[in-house]
C-alpha cells in the first residue's frame, strides 16, 4: 500500500481559519498544524487550537499541534507609521529613548555585547545598519548601510552578537500556558541558543503540570555553534531557514541544513525543514523548479518533515501547496534506496536498543516484509526504528493518543492507537487482526514486531519477532 514517509506541517493563519478549509488540508495530507504564537491576540490563538481540535483524521483522533513560541525575537515595536532610511543616515536604535530619529525595538533586550562595527539587520536583512557607538546598554547609535522603509513589527537581527535576552519572554510564558492547556502536542522554541534553554522550558512546563516534547528552532548563529548539545538535549530540531539566513550568511544555510539533518536523524531526533519551501505559491498556483528541487533534496537527505509557513497561513493557494508537497515527496521517496540508509546507519550500534531496532530493519529487508510493528508506550522504540529509515512501513502501536500525535511528525511512522497492554503476548495476538482490519497486511503475510519488554520503560527496546496472522 502506498504511503508517504516524510511528514507535512502546515502553519495556520487567516487563509486557513475555518473548519472546512483546515479539514481539507488535513484530508490532503497535513500531519501537524503549526500555530505561530508570534502573532495574534490571546482569543485568536485560542481559536486556532480549538479549530485543530475540531478536525478529524481518523474516528478517534485529530491532527497534532505544534505550538511555536515567539522566543526572544527582537522587533520594531511602537513605531507610528513608517520610517524611510537612506544610505549614510545616522539613526538611533533604542528601547529607552523616543524621537523622530529613533527606531524603537522590543523592551526585553540589552545591547551590552554590541560593539562599534557590528551589523544590524532589519526585516529579513533588507535594511542593514552598522553600529557606530553604544550610547548606553539600551541605546545604539548607527549608520544606515542599506536603505529601505522601516515598518512596525519587523524583525531585527544582530548577526554574530551574543545578546542579553531571556530564552522565554513574558509573552512566551503566557503563550506556553495557553498552548499546554489547549492541547499542544509539541512546543517549538524560536531562537534557541543552547541546551540550557531546554531545561528552562521543561521546568516551566513541569511547574504547570505538563511534560511534552520540545523542538529547538535552529535559527541563531549560537545554535549552529552549539548544535551537538542542542540535538542531545531537545526532542527534535527545526532548520528555520528564514531567520537563519539573516543571522548567518545565506550561502551557509544549505550546508547547515544538511548537517542538522545528518546529526539529528542519527540521534533519532526528528528534524523539520522550514521556510520558503513553496514561497512562490503564496501568489502563484504552480511552484518554481528550484522549490521542487529543494523539497526533493531535503527528502533525499532524510528530513522527517517539511513545514510550510506563509504558503498556507497567508497564501492564495493553501490547498494546492499541500497537494504539490505531497506529490513531490511521494515521487522522490519512490527513488530512495532504503538499503543504503540502514546499512550506512548500522555502524557503531552501541546499545541493545540500537542493535535490536537496526536488526528489525534488517529482518524486514531480508524477508521482504512490508510492515514493521513497534510496541511503544513512550514513542521511543518507534523513533529508534525510524532513524534507520527502513523500506518497511513502521506502525507505532501505543495506547496513548498524545503519543500517536507526537509521533505523527516522525519519518515513516504510522501511529496506531490500541487498548492498553501490559505484556507482549497480550498484544501480539491482537496485532495481526488489527493490521488486517486496516488493510495494512493480508492473511498469511508476515510482519516484524519489536519493542521493549517488560512493556512501559522507555528506551529498553530488546524484543524482536516475526509473526504471521
Ligand atoms: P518563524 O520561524 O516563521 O517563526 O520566523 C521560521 C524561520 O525563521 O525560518
Ligand atoms: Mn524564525
Amino acid at each position: 500500500m502506498k504511503y508517504r514517509r516524510a511528514k507535512i506541517i502546515a502553519t495556520l493563519g487567516p487563509k486557513c481559519s475555518d473548519r472546512k478549509s483546515v479539514q481539507t488540508l488535513a484530508d490532503f495530507g497535513v500531519n501537524c498544524f503549526r500555530i505561530n504564537l508570534s502573532h495574534g491576540t490571546i482569543e485568536e490563538k485560542k481559536y486556532y487550537f480549538d479549530l485543530v481540535r475540531s478536525i478529524s483524521i481518523s474516528e478517534k483522533d485529530r491532527p497534532s499541534i505544534l505550538a511555536d513560541l515567539a522566543g526572544p525575537k527582537i522587533r520594531i515595536s511602537g513605531l507610528d507609521g513608517e520610517m524611510c532610511l537612506e544610505v549614510g543616515d545616522k539613526i538611533v536604535l533604542s528601547n529607552e529613548k523616543e524621537g523622530p530619529d529613533v527606531i524603537p525595538v522590543s523592551s526585553n533586550v540589552a545591547f551590552l555585547g554590541v560593539n562599534p562595527g557590528a551589523k544590524i539587520m532589519i526585516d529579513d536583512g533588507q535594511i542593514t545598519l552598522e553600529v557606530i557607538n553604544q550610547i548606553s546598554s539600551r541605546t545604539l547609535e548607527c549608520r544606515t548601510e542599506t536603505s529601505g522603509i522601516i515598518k512596525k513589527r519587523k524583525g531585527v537581527n544582530f548577526p554574530g552578537v551574543a545578546l542579553d535576552v531571556p530564552c522565554l519572554t513574558n509573552q512566551d510564558l503566557i503563550d506556553l500556558e495557553l498552548a499546554l492547556s489547549r492541547g499542544a502536542d509539541w512546543i517549538a522554541l524560536s531562537f534557541t541558543r543552547n541546551a540550557k534553554d531546554y531545561i528552562q522550558v521543561q521546568s516551566r512546563m513541569r511547574d504547570l503540570g505538563f511534560q511534552i516534547p520540545v523542538m529547538a528552532k535552529i535559527e541563531k548563529w549560537e545554535a549552529v555553534e552549539n548544535l551537538d548539545e542542542i540535538v542531545d538535549a531537545f526532542d527534535a530540531v527545526m532548520v528555520a531557514r528564514g531567520d537563519l539566513g539573516v543571522e548567518l550568511p545565506v550561502e551557509q544555510v544549505p550546508l547547515i541544513q544538511k548537517n542538522v539533518i545528518e546529526k539529528a536523524s542519527l540521534a533519532g531526533k526528528p528534524v523539520v525543514i522550514a521556510t520558503q519551501i513553496l514561497e512562490s505559491m503564496t501568489v502563484n498556483p504552480v511552484p518554481t523548479r528550484a522549490e521542487v528541487s529543494d523539497i526533493a533534496n531535503a527528502i533525499l537527505d532524510g528530513a522527517d518533515a517539511l513545514m510550510v509557513t506563509g504558503e498556507t497561513a497567508i497564501g492564495a493557494f493553501p490547498q494546492k501547496v499541500i497537494q504539490v508537497l505531497d506529490r513531490v515527496i511521494e515521487e522522490t521517496e519512490d527513488a530512495i534506496n532504503y538499503d543504503e540508509y540502514y546499512n550506512s546507519r548500522g555502524q557503531n550500534l552501541l546499545s541493545t536498543a540500537q542493535a535490536i531496532s537496526h536488526a528489525a530493519c534488517s529482518v524486514a529487508h531480508d524477508l521482504n516484509i512490508n510492515v514493521l510493528v513497534t510496541m511503544t508506550h513512550s514513542g521511543s522504540t518507534a523513533r529508534m526504528v525510524s532513524r534507520y529509515r527502513p523500506a518497511a512501513r513502521i506502525i507505532a502501536m501505543t495506547p496513548f493518543p498524545e503519543i500517536c500525535r507526537q509521533l505523527s511528525i516522525v519519518w515513516g511512522i504510522t501511529p496506531f492507537l490500541v487498548k492498553n497492554y501490559k505484556n507482549a503476548d497480550d498484544i501480539t495476538n491482537e496485532v495481526g487482526t488489527a493490521l488486517k482490519n486496516r488493510e495494512l497486511i493480508i492473511e498469511g503475510e508476515k510482519f516484524v514486531i519489536t519493542g521493549g519488554v517488560p512493556i512501559g520503560s522507555p528506551g529498553t527496546t530488546n524484543y524482536l519477532s516475526v509473526l504471521k496472522p
